[in-house]
């Protein structure tokens, strides 16, 4: 997501109330001075996400109410008309500040909303530039878990609720996110290449089924054979 960390201060703003939360959340990170490979951190980033759920006490809630986001001591969200970026995370010295675009919809403003409360929790284990490519998945990593759990979308799955239009909905993300969920759990086989359509998996293997016809010989014809 293109979006900017920006801190007032040269170095990182002075925070206060960091709560109970941040501190649990943060726990999760290893303390060592190697950093963390892209696996690693995308580990750590759903296990925070978890843990986020956990201590809200809203684990088994398919749409999480980003809105308490805001209600953390650390953190407050504000909606900004003309923001020139889906989000971006404010250090200043009374406290963190998520700005949103208020343009955007409201499933991708939960989004971001996500995705900038993981660059808070990783500001103190981040040295480089502040523009990381890999960063910004990490983040989206996070928003996607806490948005769409796992453990709940399997469960969901179990129970037939199985179309990425109607699992969108149930979780207020967009379409698009839910269908890299869906893929990144394992549950919709990705195709090659090309385009994705918005198919459950039975529809994907129907068309699966029928679009692999282009490799059978048309009936009478000669089979290729490699010379003997
Ligand atoms: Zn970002």
């Amino acid at each position: 997501m293109n979006s900017a960390i920006v801190t007032t201060t040269t170095g990182r703003a002075p925070v206060p109330n960091e709560g109970h939360l941040l501190a649990a959340l943060r726990d999760l990170m290893p303390r060592r001075a190697t950093p963390l490979n892209l696996d690693e951190a995308l580990q750590i980033a759903e296990r925070q996400a978890g843990r986020l759920r956990r201590e809200l006490g809203l684990h088994s809630t398919p749409a999480l109410p980003t809105s308490i986001v805001g209600a953390l001591p650390f953190v407050r969200v504000t909606h900004e008309p003309q923001l020139p970026a889906p989000g971006l995370l404010l250090g200043t010295d009374l406290g963190w500040v998520i700005a949103l675009n208020a343009e955007d919809i409201h499933a991708r403003q939960r989004f971001t909303t996500l995705h900038e409360l993981k660059h808070l929790l990783d500001d103190p284990f981040v040295t480089g530039a502040q523009l990381d490519p890999l960063a910004e998945r990490v983040c989206n990593h996070f928003a996607a878990c806490a948005l769409m759990p796992r453990g709940l979308i399997k469960r969901d799955w179990g129970n037939r609720i199985q179309h990425p239009a109607t699992l969108a909905k149930r979780y207020a993300v967009s379409l698009q996110a839910m269908t890299i969920r869906l893929r990144t759990i394992g549950l919709v086989t990705p195709l090659r290449r090309g385009d994705r359509p918005d198919l459950n998996a039975a529809e994907l293997r129907q068309l699966a089924t029928k679009l692999r016809r282009a490799w059978q010989p048309p009936a009478g014809s000669v089979p290729i054979t490699e010379a003997s």
